[in-house]
């Protein structure tokens, strides 16, 4: 049977005359008149398949990195999948026995939402961590997500810090100090995420500062690339004066549009310029991807047998790839 030509029943000529007489007599069409031809290929077989690879992670495991890696998910574009991309990469090493912190620094607290983690006025958080009112350890709560996967949420007070932070004694390296290996230890994660703001301020800088790499997410868009100059002399900057190990180590194509000539040329644009550093899996734009945030859910969780979920599990593979290889600066810099 072709491959695209899907799933298909056959009923024999002769089998549609007994269906008929059968159905003549009130009687009722059993399975006996009906011949199934097995198919080979499936959209039902397909989705079955890739959901067996997102829900069984022991035949298709994720190697832990040589070192801790801490990765910051910065892009002051907003909407470019940042939080989306955060929640669901830490899902799927999660998911494969990595163990995963992320930090919402996001004062929407996106992230917090989509992890199933409480995020009310009141909840311990990473703003009182910031201040240094609370250890990291006792904000970080289990996500509904994964045992493997812990998150510090963000709550509305975080909005407030950006301006609070501004008199604050060492206000860049707040965070930094706030992950401090001691702590990292104590959580005994492998990863650590943070998903920024839309923005290049102080809470963006904090977390360029903790961090060792960045992570920059970007959509397949028209005007995708506008702005990505700011962000990479932010980055630069950074490193010349608070953080000399910060580099640009993974690019991520999301919200890939197939069926538009834009999302191609989006795509070999970012290819072109960053090489390597963009991983080969792009993450296409999915109803699926959208629609689980809504029930508290990664799309990992909510749709296992998508396309969104099976591509967030092989950019994960390809991390976890490049952390266990410890081929991480691959941006030559
Ligand atoms: P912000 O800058 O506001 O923090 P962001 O960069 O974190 O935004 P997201 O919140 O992850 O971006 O995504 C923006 C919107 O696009 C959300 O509604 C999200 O559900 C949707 N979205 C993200 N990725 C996809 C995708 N692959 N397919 C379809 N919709 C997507
Ligand atoms: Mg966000």
């Amino acid at each position: 049977m072709g491959r695209d030509r899907g799933y298909e029943l056959t009923i024999q000529r002769s089998t549609v005359e007994q269906v008929d007489d059968e159905r003549r007599r009130g009687g009722v069409v059993t399975e006996q008149f009906v011949s199934r031809e097995t198919p080979e290929w499936t959209p039902i077989a397909e989705e079955a398949e890739r959901a067996a690879r997102v829900l069984h992670p022991d035949r298709h495991g994720m190697p832990r990195p040589v070192h801790r890696r801490v990765l910051t998910v910065a892009n002051q574009k907003g909407g470019v999948g940042k939080t989306t991309s955060t929640v669901n990469l830490a899902a799927a090493l999660a998911m494969h026995s990595v163990r995963v912190l992320v930090i919402d620094l996001d004062p929407q607290g996106n992230a917090s939402t989509a992890l199933g983690v409480e995020h009310r006025l009141g909840t311990p958080s990473v703003y009182e961590a910031l201040l240094g009112e609370i250890d990291l350890a006792d904000a970080a709560v289990a996500s509904s997500a994964s045992p493997n996967l812990l998150c510090v949420p963000a709550t509305i007070d975080l909005a407030g810090a950006e301006i609070e932070l501004v008199s604050m004694v060492a206000r860049e390296g707040r965070l930094k100090q706030a992950l401090s290996p001691e702590s990292l230890d104590a959580l005994d994660v492998d990863y650590v995420f943070i998903d920024c703001p839309p923005s290049l301020g102080l809470l963006t800088v904090n977390a360029l500062v903790a961090a060792d790499e960045v992570l920059i997410p970007i959509q397949c868009e028209y005007y995708a690339l506008e702005g990505l100059g700011q962000l990479l002399s932010n980055i630069d900057l950074v490193r010349s004066h608070l953080n000399t190990d910060l580099h640009v180590s993974t690019i991520l194509l999301t919200m890939y549009d197939g069926r538009t000539k834009l999302a191609d040329q989006v795509t070999s644009e970012v290819r072109s310029h960053f090489g390597p550093t963009a991983l080969r899996t792009v993450i296409p734009r999915s109803v699926k991807v959208s629609e689980a945030p809504g029930y508290s859910q990664t799309v990992l969780a909510y749709d296992p047998g998508s396309r969104g979920a099976m591509s967030y599990v092989d950019a994960a593979r390809e991390i976890a790839d490049r952390g266990a290889s410890g081929r991480i600066r691959i941006d030559g810099r």
